[in-house]
């Protein structure tokens, strides 16, 4: 048990006998030698599937620090993402908002539009310091991911040794970003609160943990990155706690799983099965009221940034189709009644010109949004191997009906096409297409046409060729 952890109890047993509303202010339980004002964390870990996390049932994991988290704080067990990729699926965390309402379709030939208001924005004006420390140059203060943060640090090293000796790879080990971060931490006084935006990109290929992880999982370099990111998550909340922050409130989430060849697909960008889709989401902080609980309800990565606010008692986020999880979170209510939660796969379109997918989660039911479309029973069938789409085919049509209406809540105020298109520098492209991304820089959908084409390719029946590069 950590100090904080031990001071954090009895703060804890102190603050259940005061009014939430106190609470959710921030007004009471700091104190001590440590600061009063609230510290956010954000962890994000880059294509960290859930199912390789020991907490969410993976035996072995190597994952003590986020398990630990979990015992602790809430673990939302059916987290989705929004998409299968980074770039869109970071703008959902930071806005909000679905890719509809975001405008952030791929990695490549998009940016976060200065019409789209995001929860770093929101805290820095409530008097937050705000920094943000990623581990690859797709999140770009070009790409937008800077608005709202006092420092925003993106320095990636190329160092060969770096990496398990992998060369040219543009991104930054974690323990390397885990220190900047600690080192603008240190510079904020104590009196100040603080927003903190970590990004760790292990899991994310090439696969080459530090050896001594990889010694305990030889054959299997996937599950030695997960540890190595929750190594570093490890020692970034240990610095963290030596700084002596108050009241820390702590979400680690995954951006989108890795496909590990479950359906065909290697690594992740393509397909909307639940090896992509399903991420991590945990919530810690229980000087903030947060209860341990697993919650079962289907949530979204668009909620973070609803939950953040709400907790801070600052204002919702204008346009975010995410939804609060303050009450379920604290104990106070349930998961938010929804129609679902949706995601949208734009690369195969935009890069290869074959059909879009989209994916809707209801509970147990998943519907594949494709030319021809797929539906599983993700509680008798969790890893989609059996289609019921011929089966249930009367279920079909009030399934796409609910996540048209999803859509059509997210596009409400989605911003003007143009707004999210940005071009893409020559250095951009040669960053992109060493992460193995196609990087056409360009939309390459017709006019008219929608994501899921039933003229198109359906990238469901290419899964063969689709695992040659994705
Ligand atoms: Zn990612």
């Amino acid at each position: 048990m950590t100090r904080s952890t031990r001071r954090s109890l009895a703060v804890r047993a102190l603050c259940t006998l005061l009014p939430t509303a106190l609470l959710l202010a921030g007004a009471a339980c700091g104190g001590g030698s440590r600061g009063d004002a609230p510290t956010i964390v954000l962890v994000t870990i880059d294509t960290l599937r859930a199912d390789r996390v020991g907490c969410y049932g993976r035996a072995g994991a190597d994952t003590a620090v986020i398990d630990r988290l979990a015992a602790e704080g809430v673990r939302f067990d059916a987290a989705q993402t929004t998409a299968p990729i980074t770039l869109p699926a970071h703008a959902s965390i930071l806005s909000g908002r679905s890719l509809p309402g975001h405008g952030v379709l791929t990695n490549s030939g998009f940016s976060l539009a200065e019409s789209v208001p995001l929860v770093t924005e929101s805290l820095q004006k409530a008097g937050y310091a705000t920094g943000g420390f990623v581990s690859t140059k797709l999140l770009s203060p070009k790409a937008g991911f800077a608005r709202g943060f006092d420092s925003f640090d993106d320095r990636i090293t190329l160092a060969p040794t770096r990496r398990g000796g992998v060369t040219g790879f543009p991104e930054r080990a974690g323990s390397e970003t885990a220190a900047a971060a600690l080192a603008w931490l240190a510079t904020v006084p104590k009196s100040k609160p603080v927003f903190l935006w970590v990004h760790l990109f292990e899991p994310h290929t090439p696969y080459a943990p530090p050896p001594e992880i990889a010694a305990r999982h030889a054959g299997d370099p996937y599950q030695g990155e997960v540890a190595a990111a929750d190594a570093v998550l490890g020692r970034l909340l240990d610095g963290i706690d030596r700084a002596g922050r108050g009241r820390v409130l702590t979400f680690v989430a995954g951006d989108h799983g890795e496909g590990l060849g479950d359906h065909g697909e290697t690594t992740h960008g393509i397909f909307l099965f639940q090896e992509v889709m399903r991420v991590p989401l945990i919530v810690h902080g229980p000087e903030w009221g947060i209860r341990p609980a697993v919650v079962d309800a289907s949530v979204s990565l668009t909620d973070l940034a609803p939950t953040v606010l709400e907790l801070s008692a600052l204002p919702a986020l204008p346009g975010a189709d995410g939804l609060s999880l303050a009450a379920v979170v604290t104990g106070r209510g349930a998961a938010p009644q929804r129609g679902g939660v949706f995601a949208e796969s734009h690369m195969p379109q935009i890069e290869y010109g074959w059909s879009g997918l989209r994916a809707l989660v209801q509970g147990r039911t998943k519907l594949i949004q494709a030319p021809r479309s797929a539906l599983y029973d993700l509680a008798e069938d969790p890893r989609e191997k059996r289609d019921l789409a011929v089966a249930r085919a009367s279920e079909m049509p009030a399934l796409v009906e609910a996540l048209t209406d999803l859509r059509r809540r997210a596009v409400a105020s989605a911003p003007a096409a143009a707004d999210s298109n940005a071009s893409v520098s020559e250095d951009q492209m040669k960053d992109l297409q060493a992460l193995g991304y196609a990087a056409s820089g360009r939309q390459n959908r017709p006019a008219g046409v929608d994501l899921v084409d039933p003229n198109a390719i359906n990238p469901l029946d290419r899964t063969e060729y689709v695992g040659l590069f994705a």
